[in-house]
């Protein structure tokens, strides 16, 4: 069973272009900025592999896609300083792996609730986006993997 021909992920299509913006590349996944930044600092994080849940990951691609999770999780912390962090993987309607990180702040929306998909309410500005990626970015710890300069 392969539905990756209308994946969102797997096409880069127009819909996930108005849903988000690409960060960059992780070990096993791309990390995304969402574009409705209710929760600042908000991100998804996509598994490369058009695969529906979790469990169908072996253990080695599991533990590496979750390193990228938290290497994300991690940057959103330093860039943003939520006081949480929630963590959403659901996709009913998409199934292609991926997390949505959304950083809580104790006065921000929903604090103590679940967080809402998209609650249409706040766009940046493409400078402002091109400013939080920044962001992410200098606090990700992420170090691209280098090729052997001989
Ligand atoms: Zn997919």
């Amino acid at each position: 069973m392969d539905k990756s021909s209308d994946c969102l992920y797997f096409q880069r299509n127009e819909l996930q272009k108005n849903l988000m913006i690409e960060i960059c590349d992780l070990y096993t996944s791309t990390l995304f900025l969402f574009k409705e930044q209710s929760y600042p600092g908000r991100c998804v994080v996509a598994y490369k592999g058009h695969v529906k849940e979790l469990f169908e990951l072996s253990e080695p691609d599991r533990n590496a896609f979750m390193k990228d999770v938290c290497l994300a999780a991690e940057a959103v912390q330093k860039a943003f300083s939520p006081a949480k962090i929630n963590y959403g993987a659901y996709s009913d309607k998409l199934p292609h792996l991926h997390f949505h990180i959304v950083p809580k702040q104790e006065e921000g929306l929903d604090f103590g609730g679940t967080f809402e998909m998209n609650p249409q309410q706040i766009y940046l500005t493409e400078s402002e986006q091109a400013e939080t990626v920044k962001k992410i970015v200098s606090a990700l710890s992420y170090k691209k993997q280098t090729k052997p300069s001989k």
